[in-house]
């Protein structure tokens, strides 16, 4: 049998955006699952929009999502003279013909009008009537190739077996088999998937947030994460399973498993799907992957305490869906100034909790340890003096150290910071102003 081969088309007129992520994706999944080629083709003729940082950031996410060519780069701007050649051979055919217009010539396929049908592997038999048609430009006046046209010569020059693309390409199609038809070469097959849409069900856009994968990336999700995520928009395992191992995807992935119904994008899903890779990393790799945004962002220095970090990720990592979040969460592990919450302080923080966080800064700053089961057992005892509910000193101290009324045990944080950290802030809270 021939070899699978398949390409992702992008412009690079913007950054690579959810959708065509998508669109790469499904592409690189047939080409793993078939053992076939993944091919990357760079459509790159209007020059005026195509930028190198487009570019330079498109192939760098891809690469980021684990998905790299099987083969060298293809730039539609360095193949005009291999348009050009196929034009020429469709006017000596007479198959086409020149236009003039104001800024010169341009070429145009004769429209035959006849019916075109093709199988769509996703959604079946597709008919349009070309009559109303009106001649397809093949090369424009300034001499570069329409994209209809520069997208069959490259397709058949690169083997192309499987074309699959976004559903909003389906009104290309008949055009594109009018140019193979022309040229006499029999096209490939088409794969036509179904749109992203937002949560609202309209067209997913800007105005839904970040639609750019770098925003993603710079979030802190990880790309597990998102191939898992994208993966699921448009296609599912047929035992409705959610998270999948990239290698489970490959397996499991067919062209007949795409749906035609519109993906949904559900930015809820993928916090979910990053929660659960997150929980599933053993907190020395969960680590390795977030200490960089936290360097950069000068929460953390370069040279910073492995252990240390490990043991507040794993204090963590039940809780985070991604980096952003942990961040907010845990800001005050890496803060000396810390920010408060007016609402935890409001509950917790009042003359009777000054008086009992101050008597356990005294027994914990007396205390030959400061571990989880010494610093527990000292507010067990101190409550029970008190005759109080030990959640009395805890809530309270729980502000006083962290800014804010949810965190994992309070004995793990108070550990996790150190003693004299914690005996700082303990005493700080007393300047507190409270009714
Ligand atoms: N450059 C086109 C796009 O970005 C490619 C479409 C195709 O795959 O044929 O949509």
């Amino acid at each position: 049998m021939n070899e699978i081969r398949v390409r992702f088309a992008p412009s690079p007129t913007g950054f690579l955006h959810i959708g065509s992520a998508r669109t790469a994706l499904f592409n690189w999944l047939y080409a793993k699952n078939q053992n076939g080629k993944f091919l990357i083709r760079i459509e790159d003729t209007d020059r005026k929009r195509s930028k190198k940082e487009y570019l330079d950031e498109i192939l760098s996410s891809l690469k980021w999502l684990g998905m790299e060519p099987g083969e060298e780069l293809f730039f539609q701007s360095k193949r005009i003279p291999v348009y050009e050649k196929y034009a020429k051979k469709l006017l000596d055919e007479d198959k086409a013909h020149y236009e003039k217009t104001e800024k010169g010539k341009a070429i145009r396929l004769k429209n035959p009008k006849e019916k075109i049908i093709f199988n769509d592997i996703v959604r079946g038999k597709i008919e349009f009537d070309t009559k109303e048609f009106a001649d397809l430009v093949l090369m424009k006046s300034d001499g570069t190739p329409t994209y209809n046209f520069a997208c069959v010569v490259d397709d058949i020059e690169m083997k192309i077996t499987h074309i699959i693309r976004g559903e909003d390409h389906i009104s290309n199609t008949p055009k594109q088999i009018m140019v193979y038809n022309a040229l006499g070469v029999k096209p490939p097959k088409f794969v036509h998937i179904p749109l992203i849409l937002g949560e609202d069900r309209s067209r997913m856009s800007k105005r839904y947030g970040a639609t750019a994968i770098a925003d993603y990336k710079e979030k802190g999700y990880f790309p597990e994460a998102i191939i898992n995520f994208l993966a699921l928009m448009g296609w599912s395992p047929k035992d409705n399973r959610e998270k999948l191992s990239t290698e489970q995807i490959i397996k499991l992935f067919s062209l007949k498993s795409i749906k035609t119904t519109p993906a949904v994008f559900d930015i809820k899903k993928l916090d979910w799907l990053n929660s659960e890779y997150i929980k599933a990393y053993p907190a020395k790799k969960a680590a390795n992957l977030i200490a960089p945004f936290l360097i950069k962002k000068g929460l953390l220095k370069k040279d910073y305490d492995k252990r240390w970090f490990e043991s507040v990720i794993k204090a963590y990592s039940t809780r985070f869906s991604n980096i952003d979040d942990f961040i907010m969460q845990a800001a005050f592990c890496f803060k000396e100034k810390m920010d408060f919450d007016q609402g935890a302080v409001k509950e917790h923080i009042n003359k009777d909790a000054l008086s009992y966080i101050e008597k356990y800064r005294e027994r914990i700053e007396k205390a030959a340890s400061f571990d989880e089961k010494t610093l527990e057992k000292i507010a067990r005892q101190l409550a029970e003096e008190l005759g109080i509910n030990w959640a009395r000193i805890i809530h309270p101290t729980r502000v006083a150290v962290t800014g804010r009324s949810v965190s994992p045990s309070i004995f793990t944080v108070l550990a996790l910071l150190g003693k004299e950290r914690v005996l700082k802030r303990l005493k700080d809270i007393q300047n507190c102003p409270v009714v």
